[in-house]
């Protein structure tokens, strides 16, 4: 049988498969998969996985049918990275496997879960959900023999940790080493970066608008939005709801998209690296252009003032604070009430991570249950 050549056609700076810098646990080569098939393969069969589908992206997963999940934003951000990966010509399974896994370590409720656990974290190594979702896939998911974790590749790995503090980085060994260098991860990871701002950017107007939070009118004050609605109007006078919606975010995502593809390619025809290690010697190299960058920070400056900071979300924001810091609390000063994996004897910083552990684990609904279990004196 002849060998499949996976990397066929990939750029010289993409990450190849062949060339991988492996995993932690030796494994054979997967045969009829690339490394990154298989690292997307186990990402999708992992248990933290099938939680993102009751995960917080905006809204609470039970405020309405149609909000983004964690899940389904995942799917986005993967979608659009496929799509800028192969006009860039860099490793679609790779950005696949990076996009599905991103937020594996988020909390439930979004990003107030994470502050919260931060907060209480704070005497104990804090708490990162981007560290979070590198615990998950290198030591939470429990579905091998031989190791704990999936045992990712390097690349997949390198991907999902976008961020980190120095202090942790230099725990972390080889993964760690870019952020005491100050080097970049692979063209594949600073792609999935970008493709997550795009999703969730035109993602979040749909569901600020679905949810009566935002208007069409208050849309307009922001130039990117204005000028593609304006488009559709001209393609289709007379337009409205939520087909001009759609059709002005379907515009938002190609010129995106095409603005990125553009001002990467030209980046790196300048700068020509000729393998992933010149890569990650060299500035990013795959961005936007300045116009772009402008428009997109303008865009999430408003969604941050109109949408993320709209009363009706505060309201939930302090609910679900409320919630992850008493079940915090409760779990540290009465570890007896954790189930008996999670308690950890004589050991308090290990205690407080395997809390923290427990916590994050959770879906949106699984944390007001189980608030409800240790607090209320209704329900038994
Ligand atoms: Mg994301």
């Amino acid at each position: 049988m002849a060998m499949v050549d996976f990397d066929a056609g990939l750029a010289p700076y993409a990450a190849h498969s062949a060339q991988s810098r492996g995993r932690k646990h030796a494994e054979l080569a997967p045969g009829s998969r690339s490394e990154f098939q298989r690292d997307r393969d186990r990402i999708i069969h992992s248990t933290a996985f099938r939680r993102l589908e009751y995960k917080t992206q905006v809204f609470l997963n039970h405020e309405g049918d149609l909000f983004r999940t964690r899940l389904t934003h995942s799917i986005e951000v993967a979608q659009i990275g496929r799509t800028l990966a192969r006009s860039l010509r860099l490793n679609e399974d790779l950005v696949e496997a990076t996009a599905l896994a991103h937020d594996l370590g988020h909390t439930p409720f979004g990003h107030v879960g994470q502050d919260v656990l931060n907060e209480c974290m704070a005497d104990y190594g804090g708490f990162e959900h981007n560290l979070q979702s590198l615990r998950v896939v290198d030591h939470l998911e429990e579905h091998y023999g031989a190791f704990d974790g999936l045992n990712l590749t390097f690349e997949t790995r390198e991907g999902i940790l976008k961020h980190c503090s120095l202090n942790n980085a230099r725990q972390l060994g080889e993964l760690g080493q870019r952020f005491i260098d100050r080097t970049q991860p692979s063209l594949e990871a600073q792609l999935t970066n970008l493709a997550d701002e795009i999703a969730y950017n035109n993602h979040d107007i749909d569901d600020g608008l679905r949810s009566g939070l935002l208007t069409m009118a208050q849309m307009e004050e922001v130039e990117l939005f204005a000028r593609h609605r304006h488009a559709v109007e001209q393609a289709y006078p007379g337009l409205s709801g939520r087909r001009a919606l759609y059709e002005t975010i379907r515009l938002m995502i190609t010129a995106m998209t095409a603005d990125l593809v553009e001002t990467s390619s030209a980046l790196l025809a300048e700068a020509a690296p000729r393998s992933i290690d010149e890569v990650r010697a060299a500035p990013p190299l795959i961005r936007f252009s300045s116009q772009m960058r402008a428009e997109t920070t303008a865009l999430k400056r408003f969604l941050y003032a109109n949408l993320y900071r709209h009363f009706q979300v505060n309201r939930m924001r302090v609910k679900a604070s409320r919630i992850v810091r008493e079940l915090f609390e409760a779990f540290l000063n009465d570890p007896v009430l954790l189930p008996n994996d999670y308690q950890v004897q004589d050991d308090p910083m290990k205690q407080a991570r395997k809390i923290a552990d427990y916590i994050a684990g959770m879906t949106d609904r699984y944390a007001i249950r189980e608030h409800r279990r240790i607090f209320s004196l209704d329900h038994f």
